[in-house]
């Protein structure tokens, strides 16, 4: 039988370290808020998040393996190709779902809402396709994978 105590001695937080560097006492919530945010928008520009400067994607559909300008590895292992696209299915599943709503509030023919919304649902899949791998690049900068050797 597990106490309240064994099961917080299990648990590390020491990931935190990597995402704001602890200095003395404890994490300062705000700044380490403030990263989180910095580095997940500077993913969402398709800017590197380690620094800020180098660019994640050299065409539409192809990443760089590496930042061109710091060296840092975007994705380790072909397997974290998933994580964005379970991103991007979960964003464009989000935008179909709000379009299905559309349903219920007007009058427009269910099939023209379905073609509409099959269209749509495409552009935006292939649109969000670079930010979403990013955006996964940018959880696994800030859980201290990419920076493993
Ligand atoms: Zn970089």
């Amino acid at each position: 039988m597990y106490r309240a105590a064994d099961l917080s001695s299990q648990f590390s937080f020491s990931f935190l370290e990597d995402i704001v560097p602890l200095r003395r006492g404890p994490i300062r919530t705000s700044r380490l808020m403030w990263r989180i945010v910095r580095v997940l928008t500077y993913s969402l520009l398709l800017i590197c998040p380690a620094c800020h400067h180098g660019h994640m994607f050299r065409s539409r559909f192809r990443m760089n393996v590496r930042c061109p300008v710091c060296g840092i590895v975007f994705e380790r292992s072909a397997g974290e190709f998933s994580g964005g696209m379970a991103i991007n299915t979960i964003a464009t599943s989000s935008v179909a779902v709000a379009g299905a709503a559309l349903a219920f509030f007007t009058d427009v023919p269910v099939w023209t809402l379905i073609a509409v919304l099959t269209v749509i649902s495409t552009a935006f899949a292939i649109w969000f396709y670079r930010h979403a791998r990013a955006l996964w690049a940018g959880i696994l900068f800030l859980t201290g994978s990419m920076r493993e050797e």
